[in-house]
């Protein structure tokens, strides 16, 4: 709990129309997507470097924790203040500073919602690729802090890959420049990708710079249904190996299509069982190729159903139902447990076969959909929090499930990253010796264990 003389502090810091301590805006950012719940002391707005520096400094003076914040749809809890303190948020530090043609280059505040960015590219002929699924809300600051995927990535790399300039603030108050405005940069350790990924754990960012691309000139997406869960996981393996390289291999099961079919009150062909989304892209010719390429595989492939889709509309109303999984799926029991694990793309079939194993053995409902052409599969345990042996035959299940990732080579998360929720499985892939050296380098960046206290381990 604060007290008023820290509320003074922080509002002559930055100004009062940015600092909030009434219940209503407490409440508003005391949780994130995975529906936990803390609440902070504080929220302030950010609207420029000079009040993250102020926050920063007040903070430190009071032994105050504080949590950066973007548009709070992080899967993991990293945006929520465990242990109370102030929550930064980042949504008014949202202009994008240069759009750079010459150079391919964008510099842009941490608030800047994703698609924002990726619309103001492809008016200047540009892209910029990644893409989770949340992207009309997520910001760019909380992208690089998760080092947030999305469907294009199996062809484009993740945010990580995109990033090439950051400027953060470190709890000490000091403030760095890392990276360089160049594809190659080898210069001293890479403090920069450090940064990414590390979920607001080591420093505060308040500026990016990141890449762009040519924009791929044009598009094709296909659906193609098939009549059992793992054709459609060897269709995604079938699809890579005839080096069709599509931008898109998007995985959806039954359940995942029928959460977003009753929704929308449609009907779902009964003997369908899983289903994927395949886009290729480049100049004509590329997609023309490509597109020769995956029709002999889907001859090959014998699927119950294909559609290409031939207008924009009939493109959107594909990706649609790709992205209203997540809320579709959160209606079939009162919480979900959302995994985001990966194992190399040739383990695929065998994973998604062993999960619906356990899902019939264990008698659980688990929603299978994602990325898989890179290997991310979505896992999403649907249970009842009050239903005691449900949720005891749920942890043995992830134990099984967490273990075989780890065996095939893959890794607990693809995309969402560990804050909170993740927390207690990072044993699974981590040594003691790891683990510590963790611990050492977020020393190293916060001594005083300020800056989001609480996550990731
Ligand atoms: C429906 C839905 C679909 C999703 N689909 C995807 C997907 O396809 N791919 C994917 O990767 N993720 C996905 N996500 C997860 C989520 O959207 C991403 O993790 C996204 O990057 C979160 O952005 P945010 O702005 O909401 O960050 P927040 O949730 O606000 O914060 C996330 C983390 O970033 C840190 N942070 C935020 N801003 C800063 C800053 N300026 N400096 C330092 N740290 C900061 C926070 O402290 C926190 O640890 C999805 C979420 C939902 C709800």
């Amino acid at each position: 709990m604060i007290g008023k003389k820290v509320l003074k502090e922080l509002a002559q810091a930055v100004g009062r129309e940015k600092v909030f301590a009434e219940s209503e805006y407490l409440l508003s950012y005391s949780y994130d997507a995975t529906g936990l719940e803390y609440l902070p002391d504080a929220v302030v707005f950010a609207e420029n470097e000079e009040d993250v520096a102020a926050v920063i400094a007040v903070c430190r003076s009071h032994g105050l924790p504080l949590v950066p914040r973007g548009a709070g749809v992080g899967y993991t809890g990293g945006a929520l203040a465990v242990s109370g303190g102030v929550v930064l948020v980042f949504t008014r530090m949202n202009r994008i500073l240069s759009l750079d043609r010459e150079n391919f280059l964008a510099v842009v505040e941490p608030g800047v919602v994703t698609s924002d960015l990726q619309e103001a590219a492809e008016k200047a002929g540009l892209f910029y690729p990644p893409d989770p699924a949340s992207l009309k809300t997520s910001t760019i600051g909380g992208n690089v802090a998760e080092n947030a995927g999305g469907p294009r990535c199996f062809k484009y790399g993740v945010t990580g890959n995109y990033v090439l300039g950051l400027e953060a603030f470190l709890m000490n108050g000091e403030k760095v420049r890392l990276g360089a405005e160049t594809i190659k940069n080898v210069a001293g350790y890479d403090l920069k990708s450090l940064l990414v990924g590390s979920e607001g754990t080591l420093a505060v960012v308040t500026r990016v710079t990141v890449r762009l691309l040519p924009l791929p000139p044009c598009r094709l997406l296909f659906r193609v249904d098939f009549p059992a869960l793992e054709d459609g996981a060897r269709f995604v393996q079938r699809v890579i190996q005839a080096h069709v390289q599509p931008a898109v291999l998007e995985f959806m099961d039954r359940s995942s299509l029928q959460a977003v079919y009753s929704y929308q009150g449609l009907a779902l062909d009964d003997r369908l069982r899983a289903a994927v989304l395949v886009e290729v892209d480049g100049s004509p010719a590329e997609v023309a190729e490509r597109e020769a390429l995956l029709k002999k595989q889907l001859d090959a492939a014998r699927p119950l159903h294909w559609q290409r889709a031939e207008t924009f509309a009939e493109q959107e109303a594909l990706w649609a139902t790709r992205r209203n999984i997540s809320p579709a799926i959160a209606k079939l029991k009162p919480k979900k447990i959302n995994e985001d694990i990966v194992v190399p793309a040739g383990r695929i079939p065998e994973m998604v076969g062993f999960i619906d194993g356990l899902a019939a053995e264990y008698g659980l409902c688990i929603v299978l959909f994602g990325h898989f052409g890179d290997g991310n599969i979505h896992t999403n345990l649907m249970v009842d929090p009050d239903d005691a042996g449900e949720m005891s035959r749920a942890e043995v299940v992830l134990d099984k499930i967490f273990r075989r990732v780890v065996e095939f080579g893959g890794t607990i998360s693809g995309e969402h990253g560990i804050g909170l929720s993740k927390k207690p499985f990072m044993h699974y892939q981590f040594s003691p010796v790891e683990l510590e050296l963790f611990r050492r380098i977020k020393k190293v960046f916060d001594p005083d264990n300020l800056l989001n206290p609480g996550k990731m381990f």
